[in-house]
C-alpha cells in the first residue's frame, strides 16, 4: 500500500540551525510547516560547531592573499588551514572566485553587506532563546581572541578599531595582567586578548537547535524524520519523495547546509559552492584548573570552548571533498599546541567529530527565491557563521516569502547575484 501524502503550506528541507529557524518563523506567521531531516534536528554541522553567536563577525573570512601566508600554507602543516589536492580540484572554480572576491576592492564591497546580516544576529536569537526557554544554554559574557606576539596583537587591534566604530561593536583590550585575572590557567604564551563583548556563547549548540525545534512544535510545526529522495514541481506547488512517504506543499525551502548543492544540480542551478571542513574533540580539564571563556588562539588558528560535554577544541578550515575520509593531522596538531596553552586533560570522545562549513565564493549566504522556479526558496551557504545567522535568515526569508519589505536589503544575498 502506498504511503499517504503529507500536505502542508510549506516544506523546509534540512533541520540545522538555518532550516529550524526558518521553520519557526514561518510557523509563527501562521503557516503549516513540515520540517524534514534524515537525522534528529541539529545533528550535523549545527551540532559540531564552536557555539559562538558571533555578533562581532562583520568581516567574513577572506582567502589569504599575502605571499607570506600563502608560502606558509603551501607545505600543508599549518594548524588553521589545510588542503587536500582532490578537494581543491573539485571546487577549483568556486575557490578561484573566492580568491578573486578576497581582493581588496571586491572585499570592501562585500564587508558592509555581510555586516548588515550579522547586525541582526543576536537580536534575532534573543526572542527565539526566550520562546524556547533556552537561557541556561547561553552566556552573554563575550569571548576571547587571544594573541601570542605584541606585533600581531597590535596589528589586529589597528584593524578592529575602525570596524568597531563603523559597525557599533564593543570590545575590550586585555593586556597580560587583565587576561590572567579572567583566565588564570593559561600559559605565559598568551600576552593579551580582545574580549568581544557583544557576542554570545552556547554550551550545547545541538541542544539550542533542539530547543528551537520544541518552540517550533509548540506553534503547531511538524517534524518529519525522513531522507529526501527527489523533489519536483507538481501542479501549483512542490512534491518531495522521501523514504517515509511523499510530501506536498505550495512552497519549498532548501536549507540543507553542505548538502544543498546536491539538489541544486538536479534543478539545473550551478552556484559556486564549496566546503571548509572542520573537526572537534572534547577534553576534560586538569584537576582543579579552569577555563572560563571561549578562547580562540588567533595566531595559530583553533578554538577552545568550555561546553557542557567538556572543553571542545574546534579546528580551522580543511579544503577537502565533503565526503572524503577524515584526516586527523590538523586536529592532532591543534591539540599539541593547545595542551601547552591551556590545562587540558584526557580526551573525552572515542572519535573526533567531522563536519563541513557550507561556503560560497563571495563569502555571503544564499537567501531568497530560486531564480527559475516558482515557490522554491534558498537558504544555505552560511559558511563560518551559520549558527550565528540562522534566526536572522529565518526572519528575512519569512518576510520575503510573505511579500513584505525585508529588514535589510536582500539583493546581495539572492541567488541571482551569481
Ligand atoms: C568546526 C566548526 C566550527 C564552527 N563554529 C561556528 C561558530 O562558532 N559560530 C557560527 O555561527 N558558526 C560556526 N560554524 C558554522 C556553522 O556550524 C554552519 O554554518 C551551520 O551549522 C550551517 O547550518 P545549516 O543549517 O545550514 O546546515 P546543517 O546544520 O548541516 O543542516 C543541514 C541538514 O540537512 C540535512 N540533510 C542533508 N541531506 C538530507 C537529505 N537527503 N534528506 C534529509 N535531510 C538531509 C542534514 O541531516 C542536516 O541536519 C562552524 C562550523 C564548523 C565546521
Amino acid at each position: 500500500m502506498s504511503k499517504e501524502c503529507d500536505v502542508s503550506d510549506t516544506i523546509v528541507l534540512g533541520a540545522g540551525m538555518v532550516g529550524v529557524s526558518i521553520a519557526y518563523h514561518l510557523a509563527k506567521r501562521g503557516r503549516s510547516v513540515a520540517l524534514v531531516d534524515r537525522r534528529e534536528p541539529g545533528h550535523e554541522t549545527s551540532f559540531g560547531n564552536a557555539g559562538i553567536i558571533q555578533r562581532e563577525a562583520v568581516a567574513p573570512y577572506a582567502f589569504p592573499r599575502d605571499a607570506k601566508t600563502l608560502m606558509q600554507v603551501l607545505p600543508n602543516r599549518r594548524v588553521d588551514i589545510r588542503y587536500r589536492p582532490g578537494g581543491m580540484m573539485e571546487s577549483a572554480g568556486a575557490l578561484l572566485r573566492y580568491w578573486q572576491n578576497s581582493a581588496p576592492a571586491a572585499y570592501a564591497r562585500i564587508l558592509p553587506e555581510y555586516a548588515s546580516l550579522i547586525g541582526l544576529s543576536t537580536q534575532e536569537h534573543a526572542p527565539m532563546i526566550a520562546a524556547a526557554g533556552a537561557d541556561a544554554l547561553v552566556s552573554r559574557n563575550g569571548w576571547l581572541e587571544l594573541y601570542r606576539t605584541a606585533e600581531a596583537f597590535e596589528a589586529r587591534l589597528a584593524k578592529v578599531e575602525p570596524l568597531a566604530r563603523q559597525f557599533g561593536l564593543t570590545y575590550e583590550r586585555l593586556d597580560r595582567a587583565a587576561l590572567v585575572e579572567r583566565e588564570p590557567n593559561l600559559s605565559e604564551d598568551a600576552i593579551g586578548a580582545i574580549l568581544w563583548r557583544d557576542s554570545w556563547t552556547v554550551s550545547d549548540p545541538g541542544g539550542l537547535v533542539a530547543a528551537y525545534v520544541e518552540a517550533f512544535k509548540a506553534l503547531g510545526g511538524k517534524v518529519i524524520k525522513a531522507s529526501v529522495a527527489s523533489l519536483e514541481q507538481a501542479g501549483e506547488g512542490w512534491r518531495v519523495e522521501t523514504d517515509a512517504g511523499p510530501l506536498e506543499a505550495a512552497e519549498l525551502v532548501l536549507a540543507m547546509g553542505p548538502w544543498s548543492g546536491d539538489w541544486l544540480g538536479r534543478l539545473g542551478y550551478r552556484l559556486p559552492l564549496f566546503v571548509k571542513r572542520g573537526y572537534h574533540m572534547h577534553f576534560a580539564l586538569q584537576e582543579g584548573r579552569q577555563l572560563n571563556h571561549w578562547v580562540m588562539d588567533a595566531e595559530v588558528g583553533y578554538l577552545l570552548a568550555p561546553m557542557r560535554a567538556g572543553v571542545r577544541l574546534t579546528t580551522g578550515a580543511e579544503l577537502a571533498n565533503r565526503d572524503a575520509a577524515p584526516d586527523l593531522d590538523q586536529l592532532d596538531a591543534a591539540e599539541a599546541v593547545a595542551r601547552k596553552l591551556a590545562p587540558l586533560g584526557a580526551r573525552r570522545d572515542d572519535t573526533p567529530w567531522k563536519g563541513a562549513r557550507p561556503c560560497t565564493s563571495d563569502m555571503k549566504p544564499v537567501i531568497g527565491p530560486a531564480p527559475s522556479h516558482e515557490g522554491l526558496w534558498f537558504a544555505f551557504g552560511h559558511g563560518h557563521q551559520g549558527f550565528t545567522l540562522g534566526p536572522a535568515t529565518g526572519r528575512l526569508l519569512g518576510e520575503m516569502m510573505d511579500g513584505e519589505a525585508p529588514a535589510i536589503d536582500m539583493a546581495p544575498f539572492r541567488a541571482d547575484r551569481f
